[in-house]
């Protein structure tokens, strides 16, 4: 049998948490311990690696989390850990303790600070698992989160809509995606919007007016338009000032999601995708993959190099964004 490349690891959340990670950690951890490799929980991202904030982790440890959203571990922002000192106290912390590899949950500022610390450190091992609920990282169909987060967010705007039937509303619903439009295209299909704005696609406020002009034609009473955190419009209150202007007769209210869509139960999905890339990460570190990110595309476990990970982008499919323009009549 191949010799198994690593013996200690050390798991941490950073950046935005997501519901999962907690699921992942899970996988981590109990993969770890099914293969006789010690297990070290580092509280708070990389600033519990700077801190020596360690816990060692046993299957115990990680006992009734998978239905929990948000992350037991904490995450944060480390802005020390940008600096080559503070990278400098974070290996001092794993030679001390002997860990040889990392296993980083997160987005793609995770991944760029795993990919540094490991150009600076070549003896610890890094991979890095996808949590985040913006689905914008290249190398996997979906992160982790991002079913909760778009299911959250359908199940809000269905409130909405219940509300904008009874009063004939128009409702501007703002969902997360500063550089990404996943969230609101899925969500926008999900529930019928009128329009769908995201960050990756160019609109005017000529085509949101006709929308609107085209559904009085088609005989709707109320709508409801889905607006990325990042389309590039002007935001969301101005898209409703300057569609008064347009159609003075429109009731029109403006609901912001906001961190809603962060927290809750992970679905079933993001549960069994964050259960099988902590499986897949620990197996990846066994055989000898360093530097990459576990993902699964077509329903396939797969390690893509670190650096394509934090470079591309998962494109937005535009027969998608077709339909949903063509089933909004
Ligand atoms: P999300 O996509 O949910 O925001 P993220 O992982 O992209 O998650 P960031 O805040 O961008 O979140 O990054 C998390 C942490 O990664 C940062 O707080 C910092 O500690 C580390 N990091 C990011 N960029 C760098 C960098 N250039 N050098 C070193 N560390 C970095």
């Amino acid at each position: 049998m191949k010799e198994c490349a690593i013996k200690k690891i050390a798991v941490f959340t950073s950046g935005g948490d997501s519901p999962g990670m907690n699921a992942a950690l899970r996988a981590v951890v109990r993969t770890a311990h099914h293969f006789n490799i010690e297990c070290y929980g580092v509280r708070e991202g990389y600033n519990g690696l700077i801190n020596d904030d360690f816990t060692k982790m046993g299957p115990r440890s990680v006992k009734n989390i998978i239905n929990q959203g948000g992350t037991i571990l904490k995450s944060a922002r480390s802005m020390e850990f940008k600096t080559s000192e503070g990278r400098k106290k974070a290996y001092d912390n794993l030679q001390k303790y002997g860990i040889d590899s990392l296993v980083c949950i997160g987005g793609d500022g995770t991944f760029t600070g795993a990919k540094i610390f490991s150009d600076e450190y070549p003896d610890i091992k890094v991979i890095g698992i996808p949590g985040t609920i913006d689905n914008d990282i290249f190398g996997t169909d979906n992160t982790i989160g991002y079913d909760t987060a778009l299911n959250t967010a359908m199940d809000a705007i269905d409130k909405i809509r219940d509300t904008a039937t009874s009063h004939n509303r128009v409702f501007f619903v703002e969902v997360m995606g500063r550089d990404a439009g996943f969230i609101a295209l899925n969500s926008g299909i999900a529930t019928g919007a009128v329009d769908i704005l995201i960050p990756e696609q160019k609109d005017s406020m000529e085509d949101l007016f006709n929308n609107f002009r085209k559904s009085e034609i088609s005989g709707k009473s109320s709508s409801i338009v889905v607006v990325a955190e990042g389309e590039e419009l002007g935001g969301i209150y101005e898209l409703a000032k300057s569609t008064k202007k347009e159609f003075p007769d429109f009731d029109i209210r403006v609901t912001v999601l906001g961190h809603i869509q962060r927290g809750g139960s992970p679905s079933c999905a993001d549960r069994v995708l964050a259960s099988r890339l902590g499986y897949g990460a620990v197996t990846g570190l066994m055989n000898g993959e360093n530097k990459v990110m576990a993902g699964m595309r077509s329903n396939k476990l797969v390690y893509t190099p670190i650096v394509d990970a934090i470079r591309k982008h998962n494109a937005i499919d535009e027969e998608l964004i077709a339909i949903s323009e063509i089933l909004a009549i």
